[in-house]
């Protein structure tokens, strides 16, 4: 049963994930390129990328570990953090934003970032958390010489999504439009889609070669090879569902049949074979 308590926290952040229990995380800073680092703790993976003119971090994960996640990042670099950009609206993703942003760090997010945090009650009173630069489809943010490109995707894992590419780094960071390694958590009450979340990763992979250094949103360090694998593994199920679907299989028979039993590589504790299969089950059900 414990899955099903601790599933809010993934979905949400949490509140509740306290200082005291947040002290005995490790953060792994691992470099990629001369600029640019992944910061691992708890939460969404960070990307960081350092520069004559400044600092530009992706995500923030959980708001106890925010002062020693700046506290790494000016390790690499004591230059100005100029902006924050988040991936989407999920609180392991935006926890660390008000810490930034009552700090003068400018937050960029697409525009539903800023919807949604404005109005759920948990993040609605901390205004300081929200992106004052948000977009529709994209926006380019000039900084170090170089072009950083942000893009939406749509109704992905939530309809907030945003892909970050950095093309002179050749690094890409996906958010939770990948979990290297494993299943996806797609998040259908918050606009996210079966559909949409395998259209991204398809677009992702357009984008990338074979040396592109991808940061997942959770997961390790990834390579195109990897996110072939999940992409395919995606397909996989996609194809075995609309079947089962088609032949008017129940959920129930479906995971007693153990659609997805082969594919038990990629179980972790947040989403194992049955709620995969529950995922791609009401996700395709609700395109009927
Ligand atoms: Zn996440
Ligand atoms: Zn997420």
């Amino acid at each position: 049963m414990k899955k099903l308590l601790l599933w809010p926290l993934l979905a949400f952040g949490c509140a509740a994930q306290s200082q005291q229990n947040m002290n005995d995380v490790a953060l792994t800073v691992t470099p990629l390129t001369e600029h640019m680092h992944m910061l691992e703790g708890r939460g969404g993976n960070i990307g960081i990328f350092t520069g004559e003119d400044g600092i530009i971090i992706i995500d923030s994960q959980f708001a106890p570990l925010s002062e020693r996640i700046q506290a790494e990042v000016q390790k690499l670099s004591d230059a100005p953090i100029n902006y924050l950009v988040n991936t989407h609206f999920h609180g392991d993703h935006t926890g660390g934003n008000a810490h930034f942003g009552s700090t003068g760090v400018t937050i960029v997010a697409h525009d539903n970032v800023r919807k949604r945090l404005s109005e759920n009650e948990k993040t609605a009173s901390r205004t300081d958390a929200f992106p004052t630069i948000t977009y529709e489809q994209g926006v380019q943010l000039h900084i170090n010489g170089q072009s950083v490109i942000i893009m939406h995707v749509h109704n992905a894992h939530t309809d907030s999504d945003s892909f970050i590419y950095f093309p002179e780094e050749n690094v890409l960071h996906m958010g939770d439009v990948f979990f290297n390694k494993r299943f996806p958590y797609i998040d259908l009450k918050s606009g996210g889609s079966i559909d949409g979340y395998q259209e991204a990763v398809k677009a992702a992979l357009m984008l990338v070669n074979e040396e592109t250094q991808i940061i997942p949103g959770h997961g390790p360090l990834a390579s195109k090879a990897d996110l072939i694998a999940y992409s395919e593994m995606l397909s996989v199920i996609d194809e075995r569902m609309r079947q089962a679907l088609q032949e008017g299989k129940s959920l129930d028979q479906i995971k007693k049949e153990k659609l997805v039993g082969d594919l038990s590589d990629w179980n972790w504790g947040f989403i194992n074979e049955d709620k995969i299969i529950e995922t791609f089950y009401n996700g395709l059900s609700a395109n009927d």
